[in-house]
């Protein structure tokens, strides 16, 4: 089949790869010049584990190739895939400029009788909004289809080759129908095709979103619970993951969610129920209690140093700076929340992260002091901070850390550690949901 990708970010990339890895003619276009010159040089513009090989071996094989020439693409493409972003705007509702764009290029450019599928997370009525955009440049001929994306930076290859499900919002079936085939060899394993309308499949994306969130600001709300009480979050965590209704996934307690979407799409949601009159208190809930668990680990290091005055000039290491491990994505990492409230009370910054540290100095310049290698970040430093949970964050020498920290404390927003051991090393041991450990 032949397709174009429209946005050639972390989901168009992927997506149009693995299409092309199927045996697809994939067209990935994007109006970021410097991306496709980057991808047209073989380099994959950010990280994401296994993708750079699957590039080059469908480049390779002629079934995938870059370019800015967007209405060109479109032009050649059976099928257009929208993957262009949809950030925030000030109130918090997804900004749709570009994906309005893009509809109407595709109704300028695209040929008759093709299918614009929508895959950025777009809120309910934007299928309905790109079809308005299409009739009213008399092409009605485009179908339009929203199939919102699962994959998760970090496995995205692994999710996109081998999803949980595939969402197809359209009640036209032989539009559904070319939209399974091109799906068939991911989901060879039984895993489900869902159609339904457009609305249900733009609301499925939030509510995924929206849940896995809530339960993650849930597992942070007991975790402050556990702290005040000197319970430990861990033994409630695997308690209730056992429960076969609860399920063990996304109870870990932490310095809060970020990236790119989780933020975005609560906030969105949010937005979204207030304009049709629907209070969102849970929602509302999902994000307060997030921006808290953020502040409070701020709060907690400062505490330690004695407040804000005596915190100044001090120097502190950051180990992580990525929302989460295996990407580079920094965008709302609840690290940049923890390094701008630590930089307001004038303290000093060593940071390293395995692949982020270039997205951070884009945002912070010379603010900080990147690190080039784990143990580096730690010289001369009062404290280390944990805030991503890299593999090789998991199991360092302590004996080192402890040597080269200026005194031995850590502040892990992972709990990545068990604090009897780092007491019995001799550290000062706060986490999160947890008695803070020290001799
Ligand atoms: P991204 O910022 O990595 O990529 C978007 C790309 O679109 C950029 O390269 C940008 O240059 C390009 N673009 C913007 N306007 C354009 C236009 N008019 N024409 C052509 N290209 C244009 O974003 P992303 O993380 O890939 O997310 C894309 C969408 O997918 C968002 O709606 C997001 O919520 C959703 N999503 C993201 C993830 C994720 O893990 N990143 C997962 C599921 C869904």
């Amino acid at each position: 089949m032949k397709i174009c990708v429209i946005g050639t970010g972390y989901v168009g990339l992927v997506t149009g790869t693995c299409f092309a890895e199927t045996g697809n003619d994939v067209t990935c276009v994007d109006t970021d010049k410097s991306k496709i010159d980057r991808l047209q040089k073989g380099e994959v513009p950010f990280y994401e584990p296994g993708l750079g090989e699957l590039v080059t071996r469908n480049v390779g094989e002629g079934r995938l190739r870059f370019s800015t020439a967007v209405d060109s693409g479109i032009s050649e493409a059976v099928i257009s895939f929208i993957c262009v972003g949809t950030p925030s705007s000030s109130d918090g509702s997804a900004d749709l400029k570009a994906v309005e764009a893009v509809a109407e290029q595709v109704g300028k450019a695209a040929p008759k009788g093709a299918v614009l599928v929508l895959k950025s997370t777009v809120p309910v009525g934007t299928a309905e909004e790109c079809t308005k955009i299409l009739n009213s440049m008399k092409r009605a001929d485009i179908h339009v289809v929203s199939n919102p994306e699962f994959l998760r930076e970090g496995t995205a290859v692994q999710d996109c080759l081998i999803p949980d499900r595939i969402v197809i919002g359209t009640l036209d079936m032989a539009v559904s129908a070319l939209l399974r085939e091109l799906y068939s060899p991911f989901v060879r394993t039984g895993h489900p095709v869902f159609a339904m309308d457009h609305k249900s499949a733009e609301l499925t994306k939030y509510a995924a979103n929206a849940l896995l969130a809530l339960r993650i600001s849930f597992m942070n709300e007991i975790s402050m619970i556990c702290e005040k009480e000197g319970a430990d979050i861990a033994n409630v965590r695997e308690a209730i993951g056992a429960d076969h209704r609860i399920g063990p996934q996304y109870l870990f307690p932490s310095v809060g969610f970020g990236g790119s979407c989780f933020p975005k799409d609560v906030r969105a949601l949010t937005a979204h129920a207030r304009e049709i009159d629907v209070e969102p208190r849970l929602l509302q809930a999902t994000l307060d209690v997030n921006e808290a668990q953020k502040q409070a680990f701020v709060g907690r290091v400062l505490r330690h140093f004695g407040g804000e005055a005596s915190a100044k000039g001090k120097r502190v290491a950051i180990w992580g700076l990525a929302f989460k491990a295996k990407t580079d994505d920094i965008r709302e990492s609840p690290a940049l929340t923890v390094i701008d409230g630590l930089l307001a009370a004038g303290m000093k910054l060593h940071v390293f992260d395995p692949v982020a540290n270039a997205n951070a100095k884009v945002v912070y310049g010379d603010r900080l002091t990147y690190a080039s290698s784990t143990y580096g970040a730690l010289e001369g430093a009062a404290a280390l901070c944990v805030l991503t949970e890299w593999n090789q964050f998991r199991h360092p020498d302590f004996g080192k850390i402890k040597s080269t920290l200026a005194s031995p404390v850590i502040f892990d927003g992972r709990n990545l550690y068990d604090p009897q051991a780092l007491k019995k090393l001799g550290f000062t041991y706060y986490s999160i949901g947890r008695p803070p450990a020290s001799n």
